[in-house]
């Protein structure tokens, strides 16, 4: 095979990155597989407005080939184009700005090549999986169709748009790769890499975030009984005394620079902000907390974990005229754009 055989030509160039790409390997992104910076083109701040590209795929993302694990078990040779129109399709709603669409296209490019050297499918006969929790969202040409009805001849040729006009182009730091992790919407700032996983990465560092009010679910509540709170912190084993009026449960809630919870008391038990966010199943770690007569309510804003690109925020910086370099620049704090490794 062609193209297997150019990835194992591949695997000294990588060897940086690999190296990065293993420490990293804690992140649930992870780091990415990345070659020289030969000839990389000048890349404008500010892309003359051009045309909608033709949605042929790019020579780069034709030229390798993936095998990726299907949920039935099933192994399917593609080639990189098509592989990121399935990953883009599902992971980033269709109807958002074609700018906003590359960024997340080149996003799953730059993952993809981490994956596939990383070798974790190798006992599978595949490069990558079908499975969002382990390695990024697919849909099928035809799920996706279904999905998108009447739209869905438009956002087909808008997603193949949007790979192809990234044709090959990855995230660099310092000539390694990046974990090009990303997440739904922030509350005006993204998080530090460090605050949620507890490793900082330069290139994952709070930028702000323009998205607000038009995100669906932007502002979320979850309400809880003192009797549902005692219960998941039992589950959780927690250790902590509830013993007293549940108004002084919650207690020292501090904010990370970014806004989101630091560590929250409960019962005299500390909880990270990531922690409280899943026992409480949250969609952020952006939350105040309130309680009355027993009942608590947590007040949630944005969704996911907030480190690296804000989808919703690639979104709205494309509305205001931003290019996919511009956004991904904005989110990935100077990381640089490559060329994919030749390799043939
Ligand atoms: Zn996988």
């Amino acid at each position: 095979m062609r193209n297997a055989d150019a990835w194992r030509a591949l695997r000294a160039p990588f060897l940086t990155g690999l190296c990065l790409s293993l420490a990293l390997m804690v992140l649930p992104l992870g780091a990415l597989g990345e070659a020289p910076a030969a000839d990389v083109p000048a890349l404008p701040a500010n892309p003359t407005p051009v045309a909608e590209p033709t949605s042929a795929p790019g020579v780069w993302d034709a030229g390798h080939t993936l095998r990726v694990l299907q949920k039935d078990g099933t192994v399917e040779a593609m080639t990189m184009g098509d592989y990121l129109w399935r990953v883009v399709a599902a992971e980033m709603p269709a109807s958002f700005e074609g700018e906003a669409l590359r960024a997340q296209a080149v996003c799953a490019r730059t993952y993809s090549l981490w994956k596939l050297q990383a070798g974790s499918h190798k006992e599978d006969g595949a490069d990558l999986c079908a499975d969002s929790s382990c390695c990024q969202a697919y849909i099928t040409p035809e799920d996706a169709a279904q999905r998108w009805a009447g739209n869905a001849e438009a956002y087909t040729g808008k997603i193949a748009a949007a790979v192809a006009a990234t044709d090959g182009q990855v995230l660099t730091y310092e000539g390694a790769p990046i974990q090009a992790v990303f997440f739904s919407s922030a509350a005006g700032s993204t998080a530090d890499a460090a605050e949620v996983w507890g490793r900082s990465l330069p290139y994952l560092v709070p930028v702000d975030s323009p998205e607000g009010e038009e995100v669906p679910n932007y502002r979320s509540t979850v309400t809880l009984g003192a009797e549902d709170v005692r219960k998941l912190a039992e589950q959780a084993g927690l250790g902590c005394d509830l013993s007293g009026e549940p108004s002084g449960w919650f207690q020292n809630l501090t904010r990370t620079a970014s806004g989101r919870v630091a560590s929250v008391e409960l019962g005299g038990a500390s909880l990270t902000g990531g922690a409280a966010r899943d026992l409480f199943s949250l969609r952020s770690a952006c939350f105040d907390i309130a309680e009355k007569d027993g009942v608590f309510t947590f007040s949630v804003t944005g969704y996911g974990h907030g480190v690296g690109m804000s989808q919703y925020g690639a979104n709205a910086l494309a509305k205001q005229g931003k290019g996919w370099r511009e956004i991904l620049a904005h989110y990935y704090t100077g990381a640089e754009l490559q060329n994919g490794p030749s390799g043939d």
